[in-house]
């Protein structure tokens, strides 16, 4: 079965054709500036390793699906011979409220349902539901399946998902925490469990997903139950450009003192904040490591307290598992920043969680870089969203468990 993978943003529309028998990626790409002048389809054939950019006007997110079939199907640049090979759709939905815990094929009930989340990220799921109505519209005999980044942390007690406000906020606005990466935690969690050669049932992992967002979640027993993002995924590590968790009477405080409203303290928490606002350098890690071995205090300093709030996530959720098996890293940081990596882990040997200097450099792939003598395995592992968006397609159009 081949699976279209879909990630629709308001603008924007990002693909995957995955060959679910060799779980190879056939073709991917992202049309821009949907609806805005000057929109472009990127599109890249794998096997060919080539990339076509078709510039055509796109005026909404059905004529952006059309395009990208058409390219799919292009005897030029594309990876299959007719629109029919195409067994599945799985797109991204951001938020399943308390009403999704897994994956679903989606039929009317299902899109109701889904409007019915969209007041909890207005800037999102309105246009993942576009998405999937553009599909529905173009190739309208291809099931489709949403796959929610909330759903894996839908299994947190109630203990640690509800927030100490008056109980009546969460009745009245569902004002609760949700957490998000949900499909990256999941995966890598399984992907540890094949690493380690053990069932996920018999293990207790804290995946920390460290990008430009980041979250680190405790699954125990290949349950969720807690994870650092919140009601929205401001809360939690620092991150890029948010804040992560703070005391929020500083939110009044900062509106008061700097006569700012509601929605542009929303921005300066979500967006001049985190490492960036820290350093007023960048918000890439990148420039920060450089910028601090210039010797950037500012910089150094953003680091080191990004480090450190990943670092108490990982004693804190050991705590609420009552031990932990592995740790955990993946995404743009946590993949592929060694020194990060590193400072997280340094001083948790008391925990029995002691990295292989040798191994911790190395980048790529999944990969094991406990040193020999810790009880606890540290493992780097490439997360792929994607991937497992197209597998619980596949996995609910054939019936499976
Ligand atoms: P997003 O949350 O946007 O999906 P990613 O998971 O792609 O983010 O991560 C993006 C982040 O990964 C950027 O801040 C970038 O600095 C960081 N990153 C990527 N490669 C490296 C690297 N080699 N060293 C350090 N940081 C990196």
């Amino acid at each position: 079965m081949k699976v279209l993978v879909i990630n629709a943003g308001s603008s924007s529309l990002k693909y995957q054709l995955i060959d679910m028998d060799s779980m190879e990626v056939m073709a991917k790409g992202l049309c821009e500036r949907i609806g805005i002048e000057g929109s472009k389809l990127t599109h890249k054939n794998t096997a060919k390793k080539s990339e076509t950019v078709f510039e055509k006007p796109m005026k909404n997110h059905s004529d952006a699906i059309s395009m990208v079939v058409d390219a799919l199907v292009s005897p030029e640049c594309g990876v299959i011979s007719d629109m029919s090979e195409i067994g599945a759709v799985g797109h991204r939905v951001v938020h399943g409220s308390e009403i999704f815990a897994d994956s679903c094929i989606i039929n009317d009930d299902v899109k109701k349902a889904l409007e019915l989340c969209s007041p909890l990220a207005p800037l999102h799921n309105p246009a993942n539901i576009i998405g999937i109505e553009a599909c529905e519209k173009i190739m309208p005999d291809v099931p489709q399946v949403a796959v929610f980044d909330t759903a894996f942390h839908q299994t947190m007690p109630k203990k640690a998902y509800m927030y100490a406000l008056p109980y009546e906020l969460y009745e009245k606005h569902k004002i609760r925490k949700f957490g998000f990466h949900g499909t990256s935690h999941r995966f890598v969690s399984q992907e540890a469990a094949k690493l380690l050669n053990k069932p996920i049932e018999d293990l207790k992992i804290i995946t920390c997903h460290l990008g430009n967002g980041s979250s680190v979640s405790a699954v125990d027993h290949g349950k969720c139950i807690d994870t650092s993002m919140g009601f929205t995924p401001l809360d939690g590590v620092i991150m890029g450009t948010r804040t992560g968790s703070m005391d929020p009477a500083v939110v009044t405080y900062i509106m008061d003192k700097e006569n700012m409203t509601a929605k542009e303290v929303d921005l300066l928490m979500n967006k001049k904040s985190g490492v960036y606002g820290v350093s007023g350098v960048s918000s890439d890690f990148r420039d920060l490591t450089k910028a601090s071995k210039e010797g950037n205090e500012r910089a150094a300093l953003a680091l080191d307290m990004f480090t450190y709030s990943v670092k108490k996530l990982i004693g804190a959720y050991a705590a609420a598992m009552g031990g932990v098996d592995a740790v955990v890293f993946t995404a743009g940081v946590g993949e592929n920043d060694a020194a990060a990596r590193k400072s997280i882990v340094e001083g948790l040997e008391f925990m029995g969680i002691k990295i292989d200097d040798e191994a911790n450099n190395q980048r790529g792939k999944a990969i094991d870089i406990s040193s020999a003598d810790s009880t606890v395995k540290t493992l780097v592992i490439p997360t792929n969203e994607e991937l497992m968006i197209a597998m619980d397609t596949k996995r609910l159009i054939n019936n499976e468990i």
